[in-house]
């Protein structure tokens, strides 16, 4: 059976856009990922049990299969094989449901259009480090969405094609890049104030 999902390609190209603002706000969070990622190993390794919260999200999750309807749907419009080209060939037992399938060393092997938690999602180490910069402030014991913190228009759902009925124009678009850039330059700003002290 083909999917049940129909994307519509002006709406995937937003959502790419959208996609890379995020990633690049994510961005300045440096080199948080790749340790976490490394501890979360050692601790495996080590046959610790730590809380879910402490461990690396691709780790511990599969976003791949919990939203296989609609990441089959976006990705197989580029690559009917999608799959057997992320997947990776072996697996390591891990702890929940993880490893993601997408998972590489480098990262995520999904380069287009990653099912949208994985793009919105802020876990508990993340919202640490913006609530001690006075970025945010708020709980930090679970992870949120994105949109959790700051108003954004609700639209990933309709680009993605997950949610029907609604027609998303171009300015939505607009007004949901400005707020991701205006809460990047925040963080930015938060992080050189942060580095200007250390030194001086
Ligand atoms: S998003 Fe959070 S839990 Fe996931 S790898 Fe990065 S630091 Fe770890
Ligand atoms: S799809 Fe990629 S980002 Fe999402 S859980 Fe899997 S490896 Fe992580």
């Amino acid at each position: 059976m083909g999917p049940r999902i129909s994307v519509n390609s002006t709406y995937l190209r937003w959502f790419h856009e959208i996609e890379k603002a995020l990633w690049s706000f994510f961005g300045l969070f440096g080199d948080l990922c790749g340790n976490c990622a490394e501890q979360t190993l050692k601790d495996l390794a080590a046959g610790e049990r730590k809380g879910r919260d402490a461990w690396c999200c691709c780790m511990i999750d599969n976003q791949v299969h919990d939203n296989w309807e609609s990441l089959n749907a976006v990705q197989s419009r580029t690559n009917r094989e999608w799959y057997e080209a992320i997947r990776r060939e072996k697996r390591v037992r891990g702890a929940g449901n993880g490893p993601c399938p997408a998972l590489g060393e480098q990262g995520c092997r999904i380069k287009k259009c990653r099912p949208i938690t994985c793009t919105t999602q802020l876990c508990s180490k993340m919202l640490v480090v913006l609530n001690d910069l006075g970025v945010v402030r708020g709980a930090t014991h679970s992870p949120l969405q994105i949109e959790d913190l700051i108003t954004l228009p609700d639209i990933l759902p309709d680009l993605y094609g997950t949610k029907k009925g609604r027609t998303i124009t171009q300015s939505d678009v607009d007004a949901y890049l400005s707020e991701v850039r205006r809460m990047k330059e925040k963080f930015a700003k938060a992080l050189r104030a942060r580095d200007q002290e250390r030194q001086g």
